[in-house]
């Protein structure tokens, strides 16, 4: 909204270091990129049998923000997220609602999407469907049967032999003799180790199924993405990142797939978020314990969400409870008054006439200096913070002292009015020259850096509202629900005409100004 040339201030040219933990190795790592300049990074997306909850929506949330930040620290970031969109759970679902597995797996699928879309998590840069890359690891599947590492079965299904990949169990920090004391030996079983697992699962009547050297059948969960992942990115890429849960077997497995059948690592950092629990408890759809993202977005504002995930570090677990999300409205709605404060001091200062004249010209006033060192000690910290390993904590704890040196700025700006020497008045707080360029540029600063993060800040209205234009969204309303849908878009159009868009928002319709 301020878009004076001056004011507008310089990047730092300043290469930071950061440092990712990587699950791989158990420590943080200098994280470097396999092509400067370059990230990619794919991230496992969800099974679509069901809206999602918040947990699945945390790691989605982090993930977003590791990316957002990447493409912030100046680097071009190829994200990849998949859909797994065959799997037995939606096989299942689709036999209870008695609708076919790709009905139930596009409506969720679309529905995903939408509720990304709602928390702003950014869209991925490709959305594979595994559905839609059978061929790929049908290939990868032959290449691991024909290096020994996977066998078929009489009936039809290929699995994967845990032991003959010596390096099984490296990112888990298990070890193969002691995960077989965990499992347990059917009869029937026709493995020839219990530790195998399923790469392709012979087709059963009614299931979708696909032809293969095999005969017909589908491919299991793990080969999908180590299929997909390849086909999107190539190996090695940077990032592979999941939930903690996905850790063992998820991507135990998706390594030995890969990395058996090429020789090559699959990806340099694998970074996992910490699970959001309720009462102490892992967030699932299987304990019952779960809140789907789409009801909490009933009652509370997108940004709400975000912030109160953003409060915690991304590995550590989360306690979702009533209470934060009641501390994280107001931890929001603190911020909201700072930036409408904030703007309308500017807006006003847009006006030279209202500026206070210094009485020594030859020095910035004290409290500029003050404001410019807050906001450029916010920035380099909020990158510090940021550059070891996303400590989004840490960063936004950095952006509220900043909001509070702000609001002190300005509370000191408005009860100095009366004792100013040079007399000025006025209805709000008189800034000269240097003050009014230190708090733009610390607007800007925290707008940019809370932007970062996918918090997206404006003041609340740029314009008031007339009386007019309340009193058209009231018979909006009515129309509305008299089902006069005619008139109810003919008042949408007297609304536009006058410069304000409605928003149909939780708490119903608002006006807001274009
Ligand atoms: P799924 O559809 O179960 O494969 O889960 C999709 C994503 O959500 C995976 O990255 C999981 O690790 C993640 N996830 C599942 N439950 C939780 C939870 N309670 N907290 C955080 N992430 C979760
Ligand atoms: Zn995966």
């Amino acid at each position: 909204m301020f878009k004076d040339a001056r004011l507008v201030r310089p990047v730092p040219a300043i290469i930071y270091l950061m440092k990712i933990y990587n699950t791989l190795t158990r420590q943080k790592e200098p994280f470097e990129p396999k092509i400067p300049g370059k990230v990619s990074m794919y991230v496992c997306g969800p099974t679509v049998y069901n809206y999602i909850h918040v947990g699945n929506a945390r790691t989605f949330l982090s993930f977003d923000v590791i990316r957002r930040y990447l493409a912030y620290s100046g680097f071009d970031v190829t994200f990849v997220q998949n859909i797994t969109d065959v799997d037995d759970k939606i096989i299942a679902r689709a036999a209870q609602e008695e609708r076919s597995p790709e009905d139930v797996a596009q409506f969720y699928t679309d529905a995903f999407i939408a509720e990304m879309r709602a928390v702003g998590v950014q869209d991925p840069d490709v959305r594979p469907k595994a559905t839609q890359m059978i061929p790929e690891m049908v290939s990868l599947i032959q290449q691991l049967i024909e290096s020994n590492h996977a066998y078929e079965t009489d009936q039809g299904d290929v699995y994967f032999a845990v032991r003959s990949f010596a390096q099984y169990g490296k990112l888990s920090g298990r070890d193969v003799d002691d995960l077989l004391h965990g499992v347990r030996k059917d009869i029937d079983d026709s493995k020839r180790d219990p530790l195998d697992f399923a790469l392709w699962k012979a087709a059963k009547p009614g299931e979708p199924s696909w032809d293969s050297p095999w005969g017909a059948g589908r491919p299991g969960w793990h080969i999908e993405c180590s299929a997909m992942s390849d086909a999107e990115l190539g190996i090695p890429f940077d990032i592979h990142g999941g939930g903690v849960d996905l850790v063992f077997p998820h991507h135990e497995n998706e390594i030995a797939q890969t990395e058996a059948a090429t020789g090559t690592p699959m990806a340099h950092y694998w970074m996992h978020g910490g699970m959001l629990q309720t009462s102490g408890e892992k967030m699932s759809k299987s304990l019952g314990n779960f809140m789907l993202l789409h009801d909490l977005l009933k009652d509370f504002e997108p940004n709400v969400i975000r912030l109160l995930m953003l409060q915690t570090h991304y590995r550590s677990p989360l306690d979702f409870s009533d209470t934060r999300l009641h501390e994280a409205a107001t931890s929001l709605h603190r911020i909201q008054t700072l930036i409408d404060r904030a703007a309308s001091t500017l807006e006003r200062a847009r006006n030279p006439a209202t500026w206070r004249k210094r009485t020594r010209q030859m020095f910035p006033t004290p409290s500029s200096t003050l404001l410019q060192s807050a906001y450029v000690k916010a920035n380099s910290e909020f990158r510090a913070e940021m550059n070891d390993d996303f400590n989004t904590a840490g960063a936004v704890a950095c952006l509220f002292d900043l909001i509070r040196q702000m609001n002190s700025f300005l509370d000191q700006a408005t009860g100095a009015d009366a004792a100013r020497p040079d007399g000025a008045t006025g209805d709000g707080p008189t800034l000269d020259e240097d003050e009014i360029l230190a708090l733009r540029s610390a607007y800007d600063t925290l707008v940019q850096l809370f932007g970062v993060l996918g918090i997206v800040l404006a003041p609340t209205a740029a314009i008031a509202i007339s009386p007019q234009a309340e009193a058209l969204l009231q018979q909006r309303g009515d129309a509305r629900a008299a089902k006069d849908w005619a008139r109810a878009d003919q008042i949408r159009d007297e609304l536009d005409a006058l410069g304000f868009e409605v928003k149909d928002t939780p708490q119903g319709p608002q006006l807001v100004a274009k």
